[in-house]
């Protein structure tokens, strides 16, 4: 029989009460976590939000609570009215914050009983993901879902008061807008009043925070959802949540300390120390020494070791001696066995013109001078394991592997990534052995036994970095077209402005993007704030008038009603999140995710929809039987 909560009302939170509270009558109310039966005694910790408390409900202080008591199981709901007392010091629990407390029961409510869940909260580890996620209701009472979302919450509080206080204004712009041009699938969502019109749900708000810079709001930010249709994996959501903003006159130096600032608060709310300014690398540079534009920094660098090795070298070894000789190395992982060696295989993608020598002893045997110098100039220790990437000459030299002056080549490019690849592949792979990624999950772990008010320094744990100076144009061989690396209203750098069209290989994109651990964080640019500039920007892209009318005319327009230079960045909130709570997946900091199969296991979406929708919406479906 269930109680009815009458004009009970709870006077404290279960894991506030300490010794200080002993004496004090109070009313919890919250979920069975535990009931141990002692006869006469009955032991129930009872969580809430904050924490457990004990309970005892005694035979004799409570006939009617105790009988009561033998019946609740875990995850009923309850309300216990009894005062807090000191516990003996022989059952004090230094583990948990209430431990030197119990409250004595005098009254228990049953307010509500539960369905056996397919596991309980009390659990650690549970492995089937898909039944967390489609009880997640259940699984959301998990104190580390609930240490998550608490965090998101202090993180995004931070970020929102410290972007305020550097004279941000949060704007929301529309859901159901026009297609925003981010590289993505957009959502659409069709018109029932316009019938065969679709609205698209926004990638990012960026043409709308632009618009608010021409209006004048010189400092915009949102915490912004946006969504695109994209194959989900471990760091992507088909919805995600950015921290998107944007400012007028600004200098790229102002968006980086912008950045810095806002970001530094938000570690700090996780308890975590940031050093500013990050350091700032080139785009040809990440790519040559760590072969990413998001470089892990936990990891040695990567070396060129072409010089090590002599063209008969080379061409014994069939590698060709126009590209990159690369070495990598992952500390104190050691020398592989054959059978490890040959499990790593498939981490190695050979399509692309690059290959590998894995085994270094054999190296040393053949070419023992240039197996001695590659160590010289690697600097390995004895107990490092050491790659070496290089270009594979059987590989065809295709129109697109042009060298173009300045700039690193499609076939270099493609070297310095594959060992860029290896590197963090093998490191995450050997974790166990190297220590590398260690060092952030013991920080991560430490500031949370800690607070914000005595932050533990992050310096060795988190590596934020700016790339800058990124190429404004990626060849795209499909279409032999020039397309842009970003999205189409990011400036050219003014000084590669008169090689827009002449030579667009060499015009550097005024853009920049911020890593963490080898996570893209975020990405942004000064903009074009110019129409004639714009123009010559669709121009070059092969956008016909007509087209960017379609598309963006509005934009277009606005563009010519006063335009003042501006420019802005997005950041991952929920990346952010996920390095903080030390999670390896988004969906441990996002309530209610969509499977890596774009499902909603818990609300059941997508699903079919009845056909007066479809008939209102002027939509008919065409299904593959
Ligand atoms: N809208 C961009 C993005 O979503 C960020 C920016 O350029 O501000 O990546």
């Amino acid at each position: 029989m269930l109680d009815f909560l009458g004009s009970l009302e709870r006077t404290h939170l279960c894991g506030d009460l300490r010794a200080a509270n002993a004496g004090q009558q109070v009313v919890l109310m919250g979920w069975v976590n535990r009931r141990r039966d002692h006869g006469n005694l009955i032991f129930l910790d009872l969580r809430d939000r904050s924490g457990i408390a004990q309970i005892v409900l005694d035979k004799e202080l409570t006939p009617d609570g105790h009988a009561k008591g033998e019946q609740v199981r875990p995850e009923y709901v309850i309300a216990a009215v009894g005062k807090v007392t000191l516990r003996d010091p022989d059952s004090i629990n230094p583990k948990m914050p209430t431990g030197e407390i119990e409250i004595e029961a005098t009254q228990l409510l049953v307010l509500n009983d539960t369905r056996l869940a397919p596991f309980s909260p009390s659990e650690e580890a549970i492995q089937n993901e898909e039944v967390r996620l489609k009880y997640r209701y259940v699984d959301l009472r998990r104190p580390e879902m609930q240490r998550n979302f608490r965090l998101r919450h202090e993180i995004t509080l931070a970020i929102r008061e410290s972007l305020s206080q550097q004279g941000f204004l949060e704007i929301e712009t529309p859901i159901l807008t026009k297609s925003t041009p981010e590289g993505a699938r957009d959502f659409l969502v069709p018109s029932r009043v316009h019938p065969g019109e679709f609205y698209a749900l926004p990638q990012s708000p960026q043409i709308f925070k632009q618009i608010l810079m021409i209006s004048g709001f010189d400092r915009y930010f949102q915490i912004a959802r946006c969504f695109r249709d994209e194959d989900l994996r471990a760091d992507r959501q088909l919805e995600f949540t950015q921290v998107d903003l944007e400012m007028s006159f600004p200098r790229q130096e102002s968006v980086f300390a912008v950045v810095e600032q806002f970001l530094t608060s938000a570690f700090a709310a996780a308890g975590v120390t940031l050093h500013t300014p990050f350091p700032r690398i080139s785009y040809d540079e990440s790519m040559r020494r760590f072969g990413s534009d998001k470089p892990d920094l936990r990891l040695p660098g990567l070396t060129d070791v072409r010089s090590a090795f002599t063209d008969e070298a080379l061409a014994t070894l069939q590698i060709d001696p126009a590209l990159p000789v690369v070495a990598l190395r992952i500390p104190l992982v050691g020398e592989l066995s054959r059978k490890e060696r040959e499990d790593n295989h498939p981490l190695f993608d050979l399509k692309k013109g690059a290959k590998f020598i894995d085994d270094f002893k054999r190296l040393a045997k053949g070419f023992p001078e240039g197996a001695a110098k590659v160590r010289q100039l690697a600097g390995p220790a004895e107990a490092d394991f050491v790659i070496i990437v290089a270009g594979d000459p059987a590989h065809p030299v295709k129109a697109s592997d042009t060298k173009f002056e300045g700039r690193l080549s499609e076939r270099e490019i493609n070297v310095y990534s594959a060992a860029g690849n290896f590197r963090t592949e093998l490191a995450k792979k050997y974790a166990d052995r190297h220590q590398a990624f260690r060092v952030t999950e013991q920080v991560v772990e430490d500031a949370h036994a800690r607070n914000a008010s005595n932050p533990i320094d992050g310096s060795q744990a988190f590596h934020p970095i700016w790339i800058v100076d990124f190429p404004m144009f990626e060849y795209d061989l499909a279409t032999a077209k020039w397309v842009p690396a970003h999205h189409p209203f990011t400036s050219p750098h003014e000084a590669d402005m008169a090689n827009l069209v002449t030579d667009p290989a060499s015009v550097r994109a005024n853009c920049y993007d911020l890593a963490l651990n080898g996570l893209e964080l975020g990405s942004g640019s000064i903009r074009i704030h110019r129409k004639d500039v714009q123009q010559q920007i669709f121009q070059s892209l092969g956008i016909s008038d007509v087209e960017a009318r379609a598309r963006f005319g509005f934009f277009l327009d606005a563009l010519e009603y006063g335009t003042p230079p501006h420019g802005g960045i997005a950041l991952g909130l929920d990346r952010i999140v996920m390095l903080l709570a030390g999670s390896s997946s988004l969906r441990e900091v996002i309530a209610f995710p969509k499977t890596a199969k774009a499902i909603d296991l818990m609300a059941d979406a997508p699903t079919t929809v009845s056909d007066h929708q479809l008939k209102e919406l002027h939509i008919r479906v065409a299904l593959k039987s």
